[in-house]
């Protein structure tokens, strides 16, 4: 999974069943009832009883069973509301189990019905898939699982392997997919919208199906750019070939997190499906080889607990960046390494758990991990590196592995590679090794030329131009040049004039977003240069000018909103909003038009939109008014939104507000008109101290 915020993970896992019992097979039977939001259908499970014991027991949160067989006779059974457990009927050997049940998921399965536009989807990592389908929250148990979904026809129905066929039942479909190997059952997924997809193959012949809404068909090939040289590379890298039949990627709206590695069916935020200016912002290269690196790692091989969660995430990471070498280059994957590099040394002043623990931090999970195998596929070198991984998956493919796996593999192809130091230096010490890193940063002649940079720092602005208009002229990396603008923030604009349009004239997108950011004050002599930067190919880069010189030069406004005026903006639709907030707060715009642009504002608050939309209108149309009834009302809705990140955004907002008794007497007539859940979230907050 890649987090975009932090999460705590933990695993449960109930006493050993796993060796005593091996569930083999599943076969799954459901029926998705998006109104009702209710899951139902018949699952057979084929499992194996090795020795003897009193009770077998299936995760299932609040779930109701009937027709419980095993080895074709009905047997007695408890449903303690978290697992379903079984005590009779069962013996030695190979045994079928049946059952029908029916759940109504309070999480893992999300029913998304905002734009008027059905989404269903699971998250099954930090949740658990027993909420929707009865399985095993420990992730030991390894299953192959089949599912049959019977869904409404006009939808596609996602999940795991291959859709052997599909056919039609009244006004609906049944999708039947199927697995070969097992997996654990975090990773078990469906995602149930209107798609298109195009299919591409890999290198090895693995079929790569990427998928997309109608509506975003035109952001197809800067979404999945470079989604098959990243296949290919990872492959040829990792040195085993893809362990799956198929590849599988679904954007989803309001995802919880960045992306998810469902086996063979990748699902991810639909932040990232961009067009080509939202690609230069926030692209979906990362993300993209992060999952895929995961189908190995994680999927093939599992980490026993949460302890050896590094196995996962910091394979991921280092995969993932050395996938983006591939694509971005050297000085890119160096200054990424250098960047983390700094996140984790910061926050080990504060944050004292090593990695090898099962509450250390995303940080050092993701970006620790990584370092840990940079560390050793430098020391040991690339060949050497990709020899003891592709042993180690081989050795332990489909099963479950601990970091002393990976290190004996290690130790075996390079003897003198002390693991123990290697062990005691980045796994269980929280201090990150800053002379170790450093060295292995060196190697990289732009990172060195950043660094002497930085120490300019510290000169006069007469003893470095000469420096800066060499390295603005040169074709280094641009965090070089940025570092530059940083410098001559407070340069009076006199003397650092030539240096500016030198840097504006890199042509760099990074240069000169860093110029629009760094330039509060534009002199009036800058002015038509700085309005350039409204043409640049990135909406963060024209949101930041376009506000910029809406307060420099209010003469200009005008032509700066006619400029504007059929902006969109990404995903989160941040230049429109702006065009719609300047205009209604604009002296010379219509007063018809200024009530259409308001409504519009208005309109995008509510829940027929995306997350990233409401809450950048929300924001904003309380810059305009902030005892709007309707945006008001809208805000409660968020409070009751599936996604942490959009609720707390909702209940922090609505508790500023309580502070003043005009919005509180407004929140309080509102009460009778809010659904139950909505009352019971305001009425706590109204409460509050
Ligand atoms: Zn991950």
């Amino acid at each position: 999974m890649r987090q975009i915020f932090l999460l705590l993970f933990s695993i449960f896992s109930f006493a050993q069943q796993t060796q005593k019992v091996d569930f083999k097979t599943a076969y799954g039977n459901i029926s998705i009832n998006a109104v009702e939001k209710k899951v139902y259908g018949s699952v057979k499970y084929i499992f194996e009883l090795k020795e003897a014991l009193d009770t077998i027991k299936i995760d299932a949160q609040r779930m109701t069973f009937t027709d419980v067989k095993i080895n074709n006779e009905e047997v007695n059974f408890i449903n303690s509301g978290k697992t379903l457990n079984l005590f009779e009927g069962f013996k030695k050997g190979k045994n079928t189990l049946v059952f029908s049940y029916e759940a109504f998921p309070k999480q893992t399965m999300y029913f998304n019905t905002q734009i008027n536009n059905l989404q269903i989807w699971t998250q099954g990592q930090g949740k658990y898939t027993s909420h929707w389908f009865p399985s095993f929250d420990d992730v030991n148990e390894k299953v192959v699982f089949n599912m049959n979904i019977t869904f409404d026809k006009e939808y596609n129905v996602l999940s795991n392997g291959i859709l052997k066929e599909v056919y039609k039942f009244n006004d609906k479909k049944i999708w039947k997919y199927e697995m070969q190997k097992p997996m654990s059952s975090y990773l078990l997924a469906i995602a149930i919208g209107d798609f298109r997809n195009k299919v591409l193959a890999s290198k090895s012949g693995i079929p790569l199906q990427l998928f997309i809404q109608p509506k975003d068909t035109a952001k197809f090939e800067p979404t999945y750019k470079y989604s098959k040289e990243i296949f290919d590379f990872l492959e040829k890298e990792i040195g085993v070939k893809y362990p799956w039949k198929i590849y599988k990627q679904i954007p989803v709206e309001d995802f919880l997190y960045a992306g998810m590695e469902n086996t063979s069916a990748t699902i991810f935020s639909e932040d990232f499906v961009v067009d080509d200016i939202g690609f230069n912002d926030r692209n979906y290269v990362n993300v993209n080889a992060h999952e895929l690196a995961h189908q190995w790692f994680g999927d093939l091989v599992t980490a026993k607990s949460g302890k050896h969660h590094w196995l996962q995430e910091g394979f991921a990471t280092y995969y993932a960046l050395l996938a983006e070498r591939q694509v971005f280059g050297d000085d890119y994957f160096y200054h990424q390494l250098y960047r983390s590099s700094l996140q984790i040394r910061n926050a080990s002043k504060t944050d004292t758990i090593p990695m090898m623990n099962e509450k250390a931090s995303s940080l050092s999970f993701y970006q620790k991990g990584a370092w840990a195998l940079h560390y050793i596929r430098e020391t040991i070198g690339p060949k050497l590196f990709q020899k003891a991984v592709q042993n180690y998956l081989k050795k332990y493919q489909f099963k479950n592995v601990e970091t002393e796996d990976f290190l004996d593999e290690i130790k075996k192809v390079a003897s003198i590679f002390d693991t123990e130091i290697f062990k005691k230096t980045w796994l269980e010490d929280y201090q990150f090794p800053i002379e170790i890193s450093n060295a292995l940063l060196k190697k990289n002649q732009f990172l060195q030329t950043l660094f002497e940079t930085q120490q300019l720092r510290d000169n006069s602005f007469a003893e470095n131009n000469e420096n800066y208009k060499a390295i603005l002229n040169s074709t280094a990396f641009y965090p070089v040049k940025t570092e530059i603008i940083y410098q001559l923030k407070d340069v009076k604009f006199e003397e650092k004039k030539e240096l500016i349009e030198l840097a504006m004239q890199t042509n760099d997108l990074k240069v000169r977003q860093a110029i629009a950011e760094f330039t509060d004050e534009i002199p009036i002599e800058f002015k038509s240069n700085y309005e350039t930067l409204l043409d640049d190919a990135s909406y963060e880069t024209k949101e930041i000018a376009f506000m910029n010189l809406w307060k420099n030069f209010p003469e200009s406004r005008n032509e700066y909103l006619l400029k504007a005026q059929n902006w969109i903006g990404g995903n989160d639709k941040s230049l429109r909003i702006l065009f719609l907030t300047f205009s209604v707060l604009s002296s010379n715009v219509e007063s018809q038009d200024k009530t259409n642009y308001y409504n519009e504002l208005v309109e995008y608050t509510s829940s027929k939109y995306e997350t990233s939309v409401r809450e950048n209108a929300i924001l904003n149309a309380f810059t305009i008014n902030d005892k709007d009834i309707i945006v008001l009302r809208n805000l409660v809705t968020t409070t009751t939104h599936y996604k942490w990140q959009f609720s707390k955004f909702g209940r922090e907002k609505i508790r500023e507000l309580l502070k003043f008794e005009v919005h509180r007497s407004l929140f309080q007539n509102m009460l009778p008109t809010l659904s139950e859940n909505e009352k019971y979230q305001l009425q706590k907050l109204l409460i509050e101290k």
